[in-house]
């Protein structure tokens, strides 16, 4: 059957050189029954998934991530159907919770899927509206799912009709089953996902980061993605020159200056440095309503593009207030940490808390900054802080050794028999409570660097505690000196 047939292979971009953490996203959503599960199955085929627990309101969720293939397209998949695990009719559509918000943002694109062979039901019609809500910085395809049954007794064309009626453009049918519709969703996602791809800087677009133990890459050849960020006025332009050594971005003191798309390159001792466009960001982001907002979608996107998150504060705001950090501020610190970059915190405008009659100012700014940045990022220690006059021109060294540094830390790479030797080291640091009953770890081993990630086998069904996670990211920090870098640690049972 014509239908059936394969998608061939077109695409102008090797998908497969791609960093897989790089590679576009596409979220399943749906009401529950239509599919989604079956067709996160058929994309990902017989290639591992990888299941993430995601505590909200005390309840765990399952989220599916896997690496889709579709002919020579290659994208993250997420499978929301964990999201509704409490699904009676309605409840879910209202729980736009910040972690739904969060995967969301993960996302680039959805498939919306539907059941034909049900028609149109007005919990469709809700998700619909949730996307429409929450999910406006995504492209939505809608998928007829099913189609196989409708397709033979030829009534697929009604149904289209009142799948268009959603609002997300014209519908494909498509059977997560028989595989009905492969190329149509293939030909529907190829140019999409291409010019997502293109937009990706250069360098991203060809490295690879999966772990190989004989390989070893040298990061100091690939060039460090930077993004300075803050609120108007704490003297990002001003710092942007002094790294620059040049004046090419408008300096003023006017608050909202559009400075949109500064971008640059530069060196710093062998180095090449991108500095990512993320101007106006936090503005952006302090306005947010809620979770799920586009601003949020938006600037976590533009985040996603930087290896290291340079966050200006101002030291006279900070002398004068009894908050080390705005609320802006501590949003951006925490999607840093939560999209895995790495987090320098830079305190520019020291030289205005200089002389005598500043000297307790002067104290209480390097004293307090560091703490509060700490205790606003309580899942990762020792969060690099440092203190600058952008104005003077001082702090190029300082800024850019610490960035250095924490790209460094960000591309870690650990063997896995060295990871074993520190596991067993470990083990018996700790007192594992539950052990008695609870899983075992058997082996530790990095999968992916740039941020360091690790996965942890297990013996048994159960997971590990809180306070063993815990314990298991604090170890690690400290012995391989991660501080500052967000560690992701994910675990898996083995028979
Ligand atoms: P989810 O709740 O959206 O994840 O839905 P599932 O993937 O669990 O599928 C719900 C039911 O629909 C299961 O019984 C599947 O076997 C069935 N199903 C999924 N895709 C198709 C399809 O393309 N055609 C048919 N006939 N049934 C399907
Ligand atoms: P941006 O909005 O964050 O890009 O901030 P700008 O770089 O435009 O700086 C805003 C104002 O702060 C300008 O008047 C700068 O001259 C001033 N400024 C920037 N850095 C410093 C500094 O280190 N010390 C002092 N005293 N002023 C600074």
């Amino acid at each position: 059957k014509k239908q059936k047939k394969k998608p061939t292979k077109k695409s102008s971009i090797d998908f497969t050189k791609i960093d897989p953490a790089l590679l576009p996203t596409v979220i399943i959503v749906g009401r529950p029954n239509v599919g989604k599960s079956a067709l996160f199955n058929r994309l990902i085929g017989r290639r591992e998934a990888l299941v993430y627990n995601t505590p909200d309101d005390h309840v765990t969720r399952d989220i599916r991530e896997g690496i889709a293939k579709l002919g020579d397209l290659r994208f993250r998949v997420l499978d929301s159907a964990g999201l509704e695990t409490e699904a009676t009719s309605g409840t879910i559509l209202r729980r736009t919770t910040e972690m739904t918000a969060r995967v969301l943002a993960q996302a680039q694109f959805s498939i919306f899927l539907v059941d034909v062979r049900d028609g149109l039901q007005p919990l469709d019609y809700d998700v619909g509206k949730w996307m429409r809500k929450h999910a406006s910085g995504l492209h939505t395809i809608v998928a007829m799912n099913k189609s196989e049954s409708l397709a033979e007794r030829g009534l697929l064309y009604a149904e289209a009709g009142e799948a268009y009626s959603l609002g997300f453009g014209d519908p494909i049918a498509i059977s997560a089953e028989t595989g009905m519709g492969m190329v149509e969703l293939y030909e529907t996602l190829q140019p999409l996902l291409e010019e997502y791809v293109r937009q990706l800087p250069k360098e991203e677009q060809q490295q690879d980061d999966i772990v190989s133990e004989t390989e070893e890459i040298d990061e100091t050849k690939l060039p460090l993605q930077l993004a300075i960020v803050g609120r108007p006025n704490v003297g990002k332009s001003t710092l942007l020159n002094t790294l620059l050594q040049e004046e090419r971005v408008l300096v003023g003191p006017e608050a909202g200056l559009t400075r949109d798309s500064v971008r640059a390159q530069f060196k710093f001792e062998d180095r090449t440095i991108y500095l990512v466009d993320t101007a106006g960001w936090l503005q952006r982001a302090g306005q947010e309503k809620g979770p799920g907002s586009l601003s949020v979608v938006q600037s976590r996107k533009s985040l996603m593009r930087a290896h290291v998150i340079a966050l200006v504060l101002d030291a006279e705001e900070i002398a004068r207030a009894n908050k080390s950090m705005k609320h802006a501020e501590v949003v951006i610190a925490r999607q840093a940490i939560e999209e895995g970059r790495g987090l320098v915190v830079i305190v520019n405008k020291m030289d205005l808390l200089r002389g005598r009659q500043n000297s307790a100012l002067y104290e209480k700014v390097i004293e307090a900054v560091p703490k509060e940045v700490q205790s606003v990022n309580p899942q990762v220690t020792e969060i690099p802080v440092v203190f600058i006059s952008a104005l003077e021109g001082k702090g190029r060294m300082a800024v850019m050794n610490q960035v250095i540094d924490t790209y460094k830390k960000w591309c870690l790479r650990l063997s896995t028999a060295r990871l074993n030797r520190w596991l067993r080291k470990v083990m018996s640091r700790h007192s594992w409570k539950d052990l008695a009953t609870q899983p075992r770890i058997k082996y530790f081993t990095q999968v992916k660097a740039r941020p360091p990630t690790f996965i942890a086998f297990l013996s048994g069904k159960a997971q590990l505690s809180d306070s063993d996670m815990r314990f298991l990211t604090k170890s690690l920090t400290e012995d391989f000196d991660l501080g500052g870098i967000p560690i992701r640690i994910m675990q898996r049972s083995v028979p």
